[in-house]
Parts: C-alpha cells; sequence; structure tokens
C-alpha cells in the first residue's frame, strides 16, 4: 500500500512575510470571543519580534522554554494552561520557535481536543480527534518540524512521536529573515540535521521518486549553504529543510536517528547536536555523507563534544540502545528487512561507546 499523506494545508515564504500573520489569522476569528494562543520560544523575551507578534485583545502569549526538548509532562501542563484562559477552546494556536517550540504548538493543538495525556498518544495514528488550526513559524531551519506528522515528545517511556494526519500545520509562514540571528553553532547543527535527512533517505531502502526527488534538491541547498556562503543563505536553508522533510515523509529516516533518539533521551542532548555527534561515526554506513559533513564542520569551524557515552552506567546503556531499537522503521530503511541480522545489540553498544 502506498501512502497517502497529508500535507501542509497553506505555506507563505518570503522576507519578512512574518508581516502578513495578522491578515492570515483575521480570517479565523469568527466571533468576538475568539482568541488566538502564540505559544513563542523564550529566547525572543527581549527582543523586538516581540512586538511584531499581533496579539489581539483576548488573545494570549505564553512563552515557551526549551531548554530541555519537549516532554509530555510539558506538553499536558501546557495544554491545562490554555484550558484554564476562557470557558471556550481558543481559535488557533501558533508556534514560533525552532523545532522544539513548533513541536509543542503541534501537540497543544492536538491535546485540546484529545483527552488524557499525550505520553497516551505517542505511536501511529493514535490521535482521534482533529486538533485546533494550528500554524508554524520557524525561527531555525533543517528539522522539517514545519511539514512533518509528528510531534517528537520524551514521555514516562520513550521518545517517540505523535505521528498522525491531524499533527500536520493547517498553515506555515516561512520567513527567512527569522532565521538570520539563530547562533552560529546552532544553525549548524539544525541545518545539519536536514542534511542528515537527506543522506539517510537517499541511502535508504525505502526509497522512491518522490523522496528522491526532494532529496536531491534539499541536499543540493544544504552543499550550497554550508560549502558556499551565498547572501541569500537563510532563504536556502529554509527551502532546505521544508524539502528535506517532505523527503522523509515519504521515505524515512536511518541509523544516525535511530541511535540519535537514544542519546536524546538517556542523556538529554539535544536532536541537532545529537545527530553531528552519532553521524561522524558513521561513516561505515554513510561513507561519502560522512566525509562531506566533516569538510561542512571544519569550514564553521566546529568542534563537536567527544567521550559522551565512554564512562556512562550499564542500565543506562542498555536503556540508549532500547530507545534505538524501538525505531525498528529506520532500522529497516538502513540496512533492508534483514537488519535484526546486521545491527544487534552488541553492535549498537560498540557504536555508542564510541562516542
Ligand atoms: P530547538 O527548537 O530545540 O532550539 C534550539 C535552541 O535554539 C533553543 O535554545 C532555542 O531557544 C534557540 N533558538 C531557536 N530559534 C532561535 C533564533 N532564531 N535565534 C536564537 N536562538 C534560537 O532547535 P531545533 O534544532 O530547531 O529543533 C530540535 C527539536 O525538533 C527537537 O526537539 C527534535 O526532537 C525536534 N524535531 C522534530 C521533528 C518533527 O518532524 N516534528 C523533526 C526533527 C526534529
Ligand atoms: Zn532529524
Amino acid at each position: 500500500m502506498f501512502r497517502n499523506f497529508k500535507m501542509v494545508s497553506y505555506v507563505v515564504f518570503g522576507r519578512g512575510c512574518f508581516n502578513q500573520l495578522d491578515g492570515i489569522l483575521a480570517k479565523r476569528r469568527p466571533s468576538d470571543d475568539s482568541f488566538m494562543v502564540y505559544m513563542v520560544d523564550d529566547v525572543f523575551q527581549n527582543d523586538s519580534l516581540k512586538n511584531r507578534v499581533p496579539v489581539k485583545n483576548k488573545d494570549k502569549l505564553i512563552w515557551v522554554n526549551v531548554d530541555d526538548e519537549p516532554k509530555t509532562t510539558y506538553v499536558d501542563a501546557l495544554t491545562q494552561k490554555i484550558k484554564d484562559f476562557s470557558y471556550r477552546l481558543p481559535d488557533g494556536i501558533i508556534g514560533i520557535g525552532g523545532g522544539s517550540t513548533m513541536d509543542l504548538a503541534k501537540a497543544v493543538s492536538l491535546m485540546l481536543t484529545n483527552s488524557g495525556s499525550s505520553a497516551d498518544y505517542q505511536g501511529w495514528d493514535l490521535v482521534k480527534n482533529e486538533a485546533i488550526y494550528h500554524v508554524g513559524i520557524p525561527t531555525l531551519s533543517g528539522t522539517g518540524a514545519e511539514v512533518s506528522r509528528t510531534t517528537v515528545l520524551s514521555g514516562p517511556e520513550k521518545k517517540l512521536g505523535i505521528n498522525s494526519d491531524f499533527t500536520v500545520f493547517d498553515q506555515i509562514l516561512l520567513d527567512p529573515e527569522l532565521i538570520a540571528g539563530a547562533p552560529k553553532d546552532q544553525r549548524f547543527y539544525t541545518g545539519m540535521d536536514c542534511y542528515i535527512h537527506c543522506v539517510e533517505s537517499l541511502n535508504g531502502t525505502y526509497l522512491n521518486a518522490f523522496s528522491k526527488a526532494y532529496g536531491e534538491k534539499a541536499l543540493e541547498l544544504c552543499r550550497e549553504v554550508f560549502l558556499g556562503d551565498g547572501p541569500d543563505s537563510d532563504d536556502k536553508l529554509m527551502m532546505a529543510s521544508y524539502c528535506g522533510g517532505m523527503s522523509i515523509a515519504y521515505s524515512q529516516v536511518g541509523i544516525c536517528h535511530a541511535l540519535s533518539y537514544g542519546l536524546g533521551f538517556v542523556l538529554g542532548i539535544h536532536h541537532g547536536i545529537g545527530n553531528c555527534i552519532v553521524f561522524d561515526y558513521l561513516e561505515d554506513y554513510y561513507s561519502q555523507g560522512v566525509r562531506e559533513f566533516r569538510e561542512m564542520m571544519e569550514r564553521h569551524d566546529i568542534h563537536l563534544p567527544r567521550n559522551l557515552v565512554a564512562g556512562v552506567e550499564s542500565d543506562k546503556l542498555e536503556k540508549m540502545v532500547d530507545v534505538a531499537l524501538v525505531l525498528e522503521p529506520l532500522w529497516e530503511n538502513a540496512l533492508g528487512a534483514d537488519w535484526k541480522q546486521i545491527m544487534t545489540r552488541d553492535k549498537i553498544k560498540e557504536l555508542y561507546q564510541k562516542m
């Protein structure tokens, strides 16, 4: 069966298009009681962006903190906070930030209309009701969270997304000016998330012409951004993220992501930097990609942390392996249907212990 996948309904792209947000939301305010909730990365608390968010009288702006990547407990607390604002639900949730903030916005928009805890929905197609109208506005590019049908959450048991057609944003607003101020290292790590999406998609067994078309374009843009340095590199990076996300939507990521999830869950290492740490040890699997990645690191003077796993307690190491192994489609995409014969627990431990 071929996947019948849900895409973002509306997309605006262009420098300064953030100014169109007010007009876009105006059509979504049916009555005097209508209100929007902006969930904005608290890194912008003292930034001029703060004054550009079109907050109307009944709207709420919540500063979200992403020092830790999104947890189900945080999603549940934010959902409750929003429910407490009014006797009715908001008319829209607008997430402004990097992948973590966009994922929080997606998850909260789902949990406002679905009962229980967000942890109950970690998995595939478990969500029953449509989400509140939700808008994604990236301030970092690379994750592809703006186009994906998942919101990645760490729960009590596992780090796993809420994968659902209802998760997909109704509207995204891609304004390259918003990513211009990101710190150099963070821009690189998040940008490499996109590069690695492409390498894993293009080298995977799930590859097809749809994924290849988007993956190749995204890879080409990543090369222009990280091996060249044109004046419009923010525009290119933003489109690379979009295309990389579209590529994996119709295929899958691979070994780097599986191992990076384990690192993230057990050691709290963030997705972008975690991918970079892992990818550097995957020359046996993605030789050309890893060589080019090292060239990009050198060019951008990036120094990865080392020896993070070497001294870790054995129960933590086992948990890392457990988390990585849950992600069966990723292993199958990377290594084929017989992946269990190739990638044993011992082999995964060996890889982790190098990091
Ligand atoms: P992030 O959202 O975690 O942010 C990283 C840091 O950059 C934070 O400190 C944040 O405050 C800061 N930041 C964000 N924008 C900034 C800006 N313009 N200027 C200065 N600082 C800024 O980073 P990310 O790499 O975009 O996202 C990673 C998250 O995305 C992880 O939680 C990961 O699990 C998730 N993810 C989701 C998907 C998906 O499809 N849903 C895909 C990949 C990754
Ligand atoms: Zn990723």
